[in-house]
């Protein structure tokens, strides 16, 4: 992408994340050149993001499914619907920023505990423990110690 002050060719993007209107991507990009900043749309159709799913088989990427995650992890848990869309923003961010046209489920499920870590132990363990599907007792109390540390 050229940077429009200067012509130069090397420009980096810095934060990728979808438009308001959903039919987008809107990114920031820095001039390595100039040091310029400046913002561009793309269309959704022409980056289609496709989850790869535990089983192999792939689906179209879906923010609503990230969103109902991390909801019922935070079940009953003191977390207001701000923060919930704030972590699925970071995790979204975290995801177009990779520029590239597949992601693993599982890479999506690291970046939501790496999230959720921080903002609430409990939302936490319950979304690892789902998510990785402890197969015991043990496993699921190594974790919580890991968090509670
Ligand atoms: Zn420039």
């Amino acid at each position: 992408m050229k940077c429009p002050f200067c012509g130069h060719e090397n420009t980096r993007v810095i934060d990728s994340r979808p438009a308001d209107d959903n039919n987008s991507i809107r990114r920031r990009r820095v001039c390595d050149e100039c040091d310029k900043r400046f913002t561009t749309y793309e269309k959704v159709e022409t980056i289609p993001l496709i989850v790869i799913k535990k089983d192999n088989n792939r689906e179209t990427y879906d923010r609503a499914k990230i969103e109902a995650g991390v909801l019922r992890a935070c079940h009953k848990r003191p977390i207001s619907a701000d923060q919930i869309s704030k972590l699925v923003d970071d995790v979204e961010t975290m995801i177009f920023s990779r520029e590239e046209k597949e992601i693993s489920s599982n890479e999506i499920g690291e970046m939501v505990m790496e999230k959720l870590k921080d903002l609430e132990a409990v939302a936490y363990v319950r979304f690892a423990s789902v998510y990785r599907e402890f197969k015991d007792v043990n496993t699921f109390m190594d974790e919580l110690k890991k968090v509670l540390k």
